[in-house]
């Protein structure tokens, strides 16, 4: 049979995105495909040998959490297993259009939407007195804003902190080069005005926050996610549960993408499906890991598609199925969500009945802590007590454990071993140097420090924030990207 390997995986299974096994039941796969590739095993279990929370394995379409014999259900030969693991993402929510009109301007303009019997003039004035809330004006921000304004939306609320950046210009349509350096927010309202004049803007320059989301929330008929962070996508599914408002999902890495439907009145929500965010530096950032530009834009429009569809209280949703797409196969699957009796927040006996603290609940520590002393038995050096041990001469190896391309744009002097040829090829080090990792901004040099501990290097450490922190505290001129 046949295991398909998400993207995030794929380094660990030597490169493949399907491994073929031999097996009586998906354990036996499962254990076939962890002896072809044990680099797998920690990735897809705990120490006590479970399958990880943020890890999904479904049979064919269905979920094996949901079959009667679960990971001992039989498999056969043309049988094909799926792992997902979550990725760095009804009825109709909106009342009758009642008082609302389209002046002859609107009507013009909006007119192959007239003639559609499925949209219509009723409709229209559906779409009109609208409220959709999108968190992010990034990737999946862009397209879908820009496609919801031109539909005739009439009121879009955006919340974004972000400034625009060259390296946002390669898939964030919604801004140009002349924005570099400007709010999102501000960009994104320019380009919103030019496309639909009628469509009323309401900008929220701030983070997404426990204190602050259903406060926002509640002026809003439906939300759409644009995030691509765990802590914020965990916020917006529990507040959409909480607020009763449905949750268009989306997210996106490298050349796959996700999207579904949550927190409808009957649908699942992204707990139901995920109930734990992975560790913190397991699953790589877009930031980290790299994202086809155009991606964003397909999963943005499926997410627009989706939240206009609602409105109108036309079509068949994407409640209860998670949309596959990868764009290299150019390949769309769907798996079957189920709503979890047990989930923690839209289950029977729901334990979240407020918004926590997600950055603690994802394990990362809040923006202002200062960096931890030791992590995981590795000690955390921050830039400057490298910049000065270094310039006293010390003898310190700094290991560059970035991909060839990040080094290409900026580097600080270290030697470059990517983290993927790390096992081959840590015997090239000596193991009794003392040894600073570093990558991006610490996730990936971590796990890097952990892996040489582990296999009998003693002095290693970490450089707390990554070649960023360096670029912002020491040396301006040393690009970031
Ligand atoms: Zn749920």
């Amino acid at each position: 049979m046949q295991i398909h390997i998400p993207t995030p995986l794929r380094a660990y299974a030597g490169g493949q995105a399907a491994v073929a096994v031999t097996a009586a039941t998906v354990a036996d796969a499962l254990n076939a495909l962890t002896s072809q590739h044990p680099e797998l095993r920690r990735h897809l279990y705990t120490d006590e040998g479970k399958l990880r929370a943020f890890v999904n394995v479904y049979l064919n379409d269905e979920d094996i959490r949901y079959l009667p014999e679960k990971e001992n259900s039989a498999v056969r030969d043309n049988d094909v297993l799926s792992i997902i693991p979550s990725i760095a993402g009804g009825a109709p929510a909106v009342a009758e259009a009642a008082e609302a009109s389209l002046s002859p301007q609107e009507m013009a303009r909006y007119a192959r939407h007239l003639i559609l019997p499925e949209v219509g003039e009723a409709g229209q004035l559906k779409l009109k007195k609208a409220r959709v809330l999108c968190i992010g004006a990034g990737g999946l921000g862009a397209p879908l804003t820009m496609y919801l304004a031109a539909a005739g939306v009439g009121t879009l609320g955006i919340v974004d902190f972000d400034v625009v950046e060259a390296s946002n210009l390669h898939r964030q349509i919604i801004h140009g080069t002349s924005d570099v350096g400007r709010a999102k927010l501000d960009s994104a309202e320019d380009s919103l005005r030019a496309i639909n004049p009628h469509t009323k803007i309401v900008k929220y320059p701030a983070r997404l926050s426990s204190e602050n989301a259903l406060e926002i929330f509640k002026d809003f008929d439906i939300v759409a996610d644009g995030t691509d962070n765990f802590p914020t996508r965990y916020l917006v599914n529990d507040a959409c549960v909480l607020a009763g408002i449905p949750n268009v999902y989306a997210s996106i890495f490298r050349f796959e993408g996700q999207a579904s439907v949550f927190g409808t009145e009957d649908g699942p929500c992204y707990r139901c499906l995920y109930p734990e965010p992975p560790p913190p530096g397991l699953v790589p950032s877009c930031a980290e890991g790299g994202v086809l530009g155009i991606l964003p834009g397909l999963l943005g429009i499926i997410q627009a598609t989706e939240v206009i569809k609602m409105i109108l209280g036309e079509g068949e949703p994407l409640i209860g199925r998670l949309l596959l797409v990868d764009a290299l196969a150019m390949r769309f699957r769907e798996l079957k969500l189920r709503k979890n009796p047990e989930c923690p927040v839209c289950g029977d006996h729901p334990t979240v009945t407020k918004l926590i603290d997600y950055t603690e609940f994802c394990g990362l520590a809040p923006a202002d802590a200062q960096p931890p002393k030791m992590t995981n038995g590795i000690p955390q050096i921050d830039v400057k007590e490298f910049k000065r041990r270094r310039d006293a001469g010390e003898d310190i190896f700094l290991l560059d454990v970035r991909e060839p391309y990040e080094y290409a744009i900026a580097q600080i002097g270290g030697q470059l071993l990517p983290l993927g040829e790390l096992p081959e090829r840590a015997g090239e080090l000596d193991p009794n140097r003392e040894i600073v990792v570093h990558c991006k901004s610490g996730g990936r040099s971590q796990r890097a420090a952990e892996f040489l501990r582990a296999n009998g290097f003693k002095k290693v450490s970490n450089l707390a924030g990554g070649i960023t922190a360096w670029s912002n505290e020491i040396d301006p001129s040393v690009p970031k990207y």
